[in-house]
């Protein structure tokens, strides 16, 4: 099953990458887009980014923007508006799943399973 999860998330590569959605709001929404990074800003301050786990388990992850949080992760957006975080994500739960999101393309950690 992990083999055919890693190559689900492999497909998704091709399929143009990520792109960043901004909702007005300190929270995400409820439902979350595929393919999307979903980034949650109130009064020019960003809160939190949202994405569907890209594993396919489709776990929603909530990765905190805020100065003060911690963990926290940087956000960047280039020109054609995809994003980039920092550092990688590693869910310490669930599928342990352990990639960088970089110019709107995942990145998997290879070793993300054995360490765990
Ligand atoms: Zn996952």
């Amino acid at each position: 099953m992990k083999i055919w999860k890693k190559f689900v998330a492999w497909l998704w590569t091709f399929r143009g990458g990520y792109a960043v959605r901004y909702v007005e709001s300190d929270e995400l929404p409820s439902n979350l887009a595929r393919q999307t990074l979903t980034v949650a800003r109130e009064d020019g301050e960003l809160w939190v980014a949202g994405m569907i786990c890209p594993c396919g388990c489709k776990a929603k992850l909530e990765l905190m923007l805020l100065e003060e949080a911690k963990p926290r992760w940087d956000l960047r957006v280039d020109k054609k508006g995809r994003p980039t975080l920092s550092p990688s994500v590693w869910r310490n739960q669930g599928c342990k799943a352990h990639f960088w999101l970089r110019n709107g393309k995942i990145f998997w950690c290879r070793e993300s399973a054995a360490s765990a």
